[in-house]
């Protein structure tokens, strides 16, 4: 099932997809609240996907939560910049929830710096109150899946030492095109392209850290609320983002996330 976000005519709603991908003809059946909170019930209101526009499919409750060096191929290519080895568990940094922006809205590079990057990854939604869930029950509280670009301002991460600025400027965390809620995480690809080039090429297959391993170990040192985001890391191939361009991340079986860049 794929979720989104929308808004219509001035009002915000969550909705389902109806149709194919391929096809035309895709419509939202509106549901009546957002589904991480309340049962699923719908509306009955039925809408074109032209008709709307599509928002981040979820703002975080209260965090984003990220997991750095996850691929072992990015853990190479960051040697000489932020050092270190491939961590023996998940390492873990957070982004505000006002760094989250959708589909379509603009990634802003803040004047201050002067590298600002794409890290395409796969972002887990947490669709349940968990603390210190062991990983063999992790994937119980995962509501489900989306796309996520983890920008970084890449000059400030190595200047000031520690990362919260540097990720977690506004804008610095887009999300969407929507939610499924039953991916395939055996072998799902994960690409991102700026201005149809492609940059980084992936699979979930190469995570050194499960997604269940991931939420599991979250959850000890934080409450994870429903609607609270994790992203899992960003495959090798990290690079620039400039005024002007469009980037785009996809996760096969979830969606193309799109922006452009200011
Ligand atoms: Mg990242």
């Amino acid at each position: 099932m794929k979720v989104a976000r929308f808004r219509h005519e001035g009002e915000i709603s969550y909705g389902v997809l109806d149709g194919t991908e391929h096809g035309d003809g895709i419509e939202i059946v509106e549901l009546a609240g957002d589904p991480m909170i309340v049962p699923y019930e719908t509306t009955g209101r039925r809408l074109r996907l032209e008709e709307v526009r599509l928002l981040a499919p979820v703002i975080p409750r209260s965090k984003v939560v990220c997991v750095g060096k996850n691929y072992r191929a990015h853990v190479e290519e960051m040697r000489g910049v932020t050092g270190g080895e491939a961590p023996a568990e998940p390492l873990l940094f957070l982004k505000p929830n006002t760094s989250v922006i959708g589909p379509g809205d603009a990634i802003v590079r803040p004047e201050i710096s002067e590298r600002v990057e794409h890290e395409g990854e796969l972002a887990v939604v947490i669709g349940a109150v968990a603390k210190s869930v062991p990983v063999e029950r992790a994937m119980e509280v995962v509501y489900g899946f989306t796309c996520a670009n983890d920008v970084t301002a890449r000059d400030l991460q190595v200047r000031d030492g520690q990362w919260a600025r540097a990720k977690g400027f506004d804008t610095f965390c887009p999300l969407g095109p929507v939610i499924e809620t039953d991916l395939d995480l055996a072998d799902a690809r994960l690409e991102t392209r700026v201005n149809g080039e492609v940059r980084q090429r992936a699979s979930t297959a190469e995570l050194i850290h499960s997604v269940a391993t991931i939420v599991a170990h979250a959850s000890e040192a934080f409450t994870l609320l429903p609607g609270d985001v994790i992203l899992t890391g960003s495959p090798a191939g990290v690079g620039p983002l400039e005024a002007g361009d469009e980037v785009e991340v996809e996760v096969e079986g979830i969606g193309i996330l799109r922006n452009r860049v200011e």
